[in-house]
């Protein structure tokens, strides 16, 4: 189960979590009937779970807090709080990160004083990841300026999937940010944190990296123990292209500190370097024809193929053109 994958993810992973494996037990959000569950990650950042959502996503949201900005940046909003569970009552993440204490913050909300402002980064336009976005419009809300018309607003409802799974699109004003762009607080303070593209699960998939805590956050072009997916809008070929670029940037920044790499769901706080080799591995191991085809389903008019990887860590469900297109290219 995600939770208990987060948790054990963190306890044998984060250096500053396995220092406080006693607190950690209590770390696991005990506020009840709130759509969220909080774990701290680092001395500033923390992963949101919603762990109970109607779309079974189970959606990460990382924030984290930097006292100097008076600025709190979020990674991703989830999904807009709509849960399984009737008895939650809690469903806005803003009022979650405004108003329930955590064990795991020092028993204070993560903006307890309300006088902090946000800066929000969309890792991609999927509905799983912007549909607590319009709680945030008071705030600059960035996105991947790699393909402007794929997240205008006339294409946002298809690209996002809300068209598709019949649910409204959010309305938001996004920023679009180019590779490599720094974040500022709007005070024009630096957040010490980047944007990098990489486009492949979407063509607005980007990365976020934290160079004074060595965490990177990769949204979904990877992650562990589940199926990773490509939409009909994605490519093998530039997702290949956008690992092997983090893969040279991590062992850039590895030289001083091990990086560690967080996806919007299930991997949290692992060795970044390993896991990226392992899933480029996995990948070339379907484009090459080496891992069976387990499964063919219809998505969004579409034949789709699921491949998965012995022992099941990596799994993959995409149409077959895009296994095909990547095939073509490294015969080449
Ligand atoms: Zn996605």
């Amino acid at each position: 189960m995600p939770t208990f994958w987060i948790l054990a993810g963190v306890l044998t992973a984060c250096s500053f979590f396995k220092s406080k494996q006693e607190s950690a037990k209590h770390d696991i959000n005990p506020a009840p009937r709130a759509a969220f569950r909080a774990a701290r990650l680092t001395p500033t950042t923390f992963v949101l779970s919603e762990y109970n959502d109607v779309y079974r996503e189970h959606p990460q949201i990382y924030v984290k807090i930097i006292p100097a900005a008076r600025t709190i940046l979020i990674i991703d909003t989830g999904c807009g709080g709509a849960t399984v569970d009737p008895d939650i009552e809690m469903t806005s993440l803003r009022r979650y990160i405004e108003e329930v204490k955590l064990d795991c913050n020092g028993g204070a909300a993560l903006n307890e004083v309300k006088n902090t402002e946000y800066v929000v980064v969309l890792s991609h336009c999927h509905y799983d990841h912007i549909l607590g976005v319009e709680q945030f419009r008071d705030s600059p809300i960035l996105v991947s300026s790699h393909s402007p018309s794929f997240v205008s607003k006339s294409n946002l409802p298809t690209h996002s999937l809300c068209e598709s799974l019949g649910i409204e699109t959010p309305t938001y004003i996004p920023t679009l940010v180019p590779h490599q762009h720094t974040i500022h607080s709007r005070t024009r303070v630096s957040l010490g944190v980047s944007i990098l593209h990489t486009p492949g699960h979407t063509p607005d998939e980007l990365a976020v990296y934290d160079a004074a805590e060595k965490m990177l956050y990769v949204g979904d072009s990877l992650y562990e123990e589940e199926a990773i997916i490509f939409p009909k809008e994605g490519s093998i070929v530039e997702w290949k292209t956008s690992i092997e670029y983090l893969i040279a940037f991590v062992k850039g920044e590895n030289q001083t500190g091990q990086v560690r790499i967080n996806s919007g769901h299930r991997t949290v706080c692992q060795p970044a370097l390993e896991v990226l080799d392992a899933a480029k591995e996995f990948m070339e191991d379907v484009v090459s024809g080496r891992v069976p085809v387990r499964e063919r389903v219809t998505v969004r008019g579409e034949e789709n193929v699921v491949y998965q990887q012995k022992g099941g860590r990596f799994a993959l469900r995409c149409p077959e053109r895009l296994v095909l297109a990547a095939r073509k290219m490294s015969e080449v």
